[in-house]
């Protein structure tokens, strides 16, 4: 069905959305800026429907956080706590266990876990709590540890972040989450969360995942500091870099 478009300035987009082709920043810019809602709400979906049709798809996963204790301080984050604060938590694999007893159903087809970069465990520690759950819950997909954390693991643990993943897949790790990802500008990242994973860092770590054979994820945490140029620059990274990703999770903040 043809859009009816109220901004003019969107024809160019239209006609290379019709012809699957790829935008530019410049477009996302235009995308942004225009007061024509409606036109991009329609642009979106031709797009959405070009890849994927009327399918959608949805899991019920169990998002669990092994320990908040966390060596990072980024701007935006109320969940951590130093060692020995009070509210500093890490359980051990029979609190793992209890934790995921007590919310089971048997809906629930993936693991989400994400948590603090804590230096007072050791990477055995990660290691086990993907064991845990793969022994207790094997058909049960894990999805563990961001880009940033595998990069806090490579450097608490004197390894490469490949050999990180490899052990990780090893102990049955099957993907990765998306966060940590925030906006992937070092603008942004040095003002909001400097002690982690730079950009270049983050994606090393989905790419090198990738071509160990996992899919992964990426979030987008948008609506503080950032700009309308970084976000697209953000999503860009998606296709310029080697990372296919599984899906794009936005955040709002
Ligand atoms: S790394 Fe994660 S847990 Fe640590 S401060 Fe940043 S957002 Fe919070």
């Amino acid at each position: 069905m043809a859009i009816l478009l109220n901004d003019p300035k969107l024809s160019a987009i239209s006609e290379k959305v019709r012809n699957g082709e790829r935008l530019t920043i410049e477009d996302g810019l235009t995308l942004y800026n225009t007061p024509d809602l409606l036109s991009v709400a329609q642009l979106a979906n031709e797009v959405n429907q070009q890849k994927n049709g009327d399918n959608v798809y949805f899991i019920e996963n169990m998002y669990i956080n092994p320990t908040n204790v966390c060596e990072a301080s980024c701007s935006f984050c109320g969940f951590k706590r130093k060692p020995g604060e009070e509210g500093a938590y890490t359980m051990d694999s029979d609190e793992l266990l209890r934790y995921v007893n007590e919310r089971w159903n048997d809906n629930i087809n993936e693991f989400h876990i994400v948590g603090g970069h804590n230096t007072d465990v050791p990477f055995d520690y990660y290691l086990d709590t993907i064991r845990t759950l793969k022994k207790n819950f094997p058909n049960t997909t894990v999805k563990a540890y961001t880009g940033a954390e595998i990069e806090f693991f490579a450097r608490h643990a004197g390894l490469s972040m490949r050999e990180v993943l490899e052990e990780l897949i090893k102990a049955g790790l099957d993907t990765l989450p998306g966060g940590g990802a925030e906006i992937l500008t070092e603008r942004y990242r040095a003002k909001m969360s400097p002690d982690k994973a730079s950009t270049d860092e983050w994606l090393e770590a989905h790419e090198i995942a990738h071509d160990l054979g996992l899919r992964t994820h990426a979030t987008m945490l948008y609506g503080s500091i950032d700009t309308y140029e970084e976000r697209l620059i953000h999503m860009d990274h998606f296709v310029s870099s080697k990372i296919k990703q599984t899906g794009l999770w936005y955040s709002f903040h």
